[in-house]
């Protein structure tokens, strides 16, 4: 499943990335119908919060029309509308780029890693896209926290 993200989920589009899902975020200035087009030309799901798009033809093939409005509450909308699993690949993609990440093994991405983590023997992933190293740091840890937290809650979010 792929998926583009208009402007006011920027956010949600980089949960969505760390879950591992394939997800263009838009960039600013794009018009309502481009945005439908680049959907439905790359087989993505359009997720917005804006009634509007629901009105071109065959928007609902295309749209996802979000109504919760914190991260977390469209993260559990997301599960109900897409059957987004949370944990689907957790970590495989760059969450600046959308890339694939990859093992990072050359010298010269572990020297980028700080000592403690490699001692920890922690894993050191590079983007194919932009290069960013990742590895399993505080960061990573609240975030799959996170993840863990979505892909277990089922009930809609209270404010729906
Ligand atoms: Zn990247």
């Amino acid at each position: 499943m792929k998926l583009l993200c208009d402007e006011m989920l920027k956010r949600l589009g980089r949960w969505l990335r760390a879950a591992g899902y394939d997800t263009v975020l838009d960039e600013d200035g794009t018009t309502d119908r481009e945005l439908i087009e680049r959907a439905q030309r790359e087989g993505r799901w359009l997720i917005t919060r804006d009634a509007k798009l629901m009105e071109y033809r065959h928007a609902r093939q295309t749209v996802v029309l979000l109504l919760a409005n914190s991260v977390e509450d469209c993260a559990l909308e997301l599960r109900h509308k897409l059957a987004i699993d949370w944990l689907y690949r957790p970590f495989s993609r760059c969450l600046e780029c959308n890339a694939t990440l990859v093992v990072a093994a050359a010298q010269e991405d572990l020297a980028r890693v700080p000592r403690e983590a490699l001692a920890r023997g922690t894993e050191v992933f590079r983007c194919s896209g932009c290069q960013r190293l990742y590895w399993q740091g505080s960061h990573v840890r609240r975030m799959r926290a996170k993840l863990e937290k979505w892909a277990k809650i089922s009930e809609m979010p209270k404010s729906l």
